[in-house]
């Protein structure tokens, strides 16, 4: 006789345990100061400076969610072992916080991390606010252990689109970094569907390019030469870019998110014809609205005449990253991750918009008068920026205490 193999229990809403998860998280990611300046109007003033935070910033709640699945599962589940299939979100504090909780990694080097192949059904493995791909969702669920999907809404919507464009023939063209586990998770979707095909685009001129070959005026190998891990395994440029679909990492920039989707749309007009072009394309802007309102804050606090923003949050944080490419086109824009960047009032520890490595810029807080703009992206909790803050303010040889303020 086969044996049947086991299926996994998924829990999509949690465990009802958030009451008894609060104290746990305030601890860990509440700010006192951060409530306090938001009490304020987002603004505190100390001395010839002056703080102005985002009207939005840090914590989503897709992370606010995926977080609470995060305690809510240990709380639940004390006895077993428990696994995160990557970062739960790109926060080094919230995933060190889960490790000393003693959850481990798929995968991970960490002397608590598992392969994914060796996970049982005494597990619980918990998949993180980007979701997962289709292959390693299936192969949990053969595991028969329990899974806690905290994949955020919005991305699910993601996926549905992305579903739809395979399911009609048409090849998702998916506006991200191919590298980012959303990405991936989002273009695995298109694999149960006979033909399915995917191509993710990173920026305007790898758009241009699909727009050249559209247009037929691109050249085979080049396009396969760039775009050669950017696309599903069989990839045929002439057969594969007749009808295309439009979509994005959620955490996109959302302006260059639609400039792409408008130049697909145009080359496949130019190439079609306005008739026959709603044949051979579909668009669907999938920038998710705590990103819109992020990015739209920063620009509202730009408006207000900052003269310089500190943004904060993971270095590998994509919404975070994009935050500060939009402040340093107007502004001088620090990407910090945590408030020991802030080295001193005469230098600071950041990663420059656009570039992989950190540098140490001299000179980075004017003396005299200032307007110091600060926002962190949807992975950064309360506590990080708060920290973050008191050191600008110790820079500037200010105290919580002589202020009235807490931690
Ligand atoms: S940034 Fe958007 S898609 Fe990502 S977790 Fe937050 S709400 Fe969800």
């Amino acid at each position: 006789m086969v044996e049947k193999p086991e299926t996994s229990t998924i829990y999509r809403k949690g465990f009802g345990l958030k009451e008894e998860v609060q104290a746990e998280l305030a601890g860990d990611y509440r700010s006192l100061l951060v409530e306090e300046i938001r009490s304020r109007g987002n603004v505190l003033s100390a001395g010839d400076f002056t703080i102005h935070l985002a009207k939005e910033f840090g914590f989503c709640y897709g992370v606010e969610r995926a977080v609470d699945y995060a305690y809510e599962t240990r709380k639940r589940f004390p006895d077993r072992s428990i696994f995160l299939t990557t970062e739960l979100i790109h926060n080094p504090r919230v995933n060190n916080c889960l490790r000393e909780m003693g959850i481990g990694f798929l995968n991970g080097p960490g002397p608590k991390d598992k392969p994914i192949q060796e996970i049982t059904s005494r597990d619980a493995v918990i998949i993180a606010a980007f979701g997962t791909r289709v292959d390693e969702m299936e192969l949990l669920k053969q595991k028969g252990c329990i899974l806690v999907d905290a994949t955020c809404g919005s991305v699910v919507l993601v996926w549905k689109r992305v579903e739809q464009y395979a399911r009609d023939g048409f090849t998702a063209v998916v506006h991200g970094n191919y590298r980012h586990e959303e990405t991936r998770a989002t273009v695995s979707r298109v694999t149960p569907f006979p033909g399915g095909k995917s191509l993710v685009v990173w920026d305007k001129p790898e758009a241009a390019q699909v727009c050249d070959y559209i247009k037929g005026q691109g050249g085979r190998e080049a396009f396969l030469k760039q775009f050669s891990v950017k696309c599903s395994p069989g990839f045929d440029p002439d057969r594969d870019l007749q009808r295309v679909g439009v979509a994005n990492q959620t955490t996109m920039l959302s302006s260059e998110s639609l400039e792409i989707g408008r130049m697909l749309e145009a080359a496949v007009m130019e190439r079609y014809g306005p008739e026959e072009a709603p044949k051979h394309f579909r668009n669907f802007d999938t920038i998710c609205s705590a990103t819109q309102d992020r990015q739209d804050a920063i620009m509202e606090l730009i408006r207000g005449r900052v003269d310089l923003v500190i943004v904060i949050g993971g270095f590998n944080s994509s919404n975070t990253g994009h935050l500060c490419e939009m402040a340093s086109q107007h502004v001088p824009a620090y990407h910090i991750d945590e408030a020991s960047c802030i080295l001193s009032d005469k230098q600071i520890r950041h990663k420059p918009a656009g570039r992989q490595a950190t540098v140490v810029t001299e000179g980075w807080l004017p003396s005299g008068r200032v307007k110091i703009g600060i926002t962190a992206g949807a992975s950064t909790p309360n506590r990080v920026i708060g920290d973050a803050m008191e050191r600008i303010l110790q820079a500037r040889g200010q105290s919580l205490e002589a202020l009235g303020l807490s931690r």
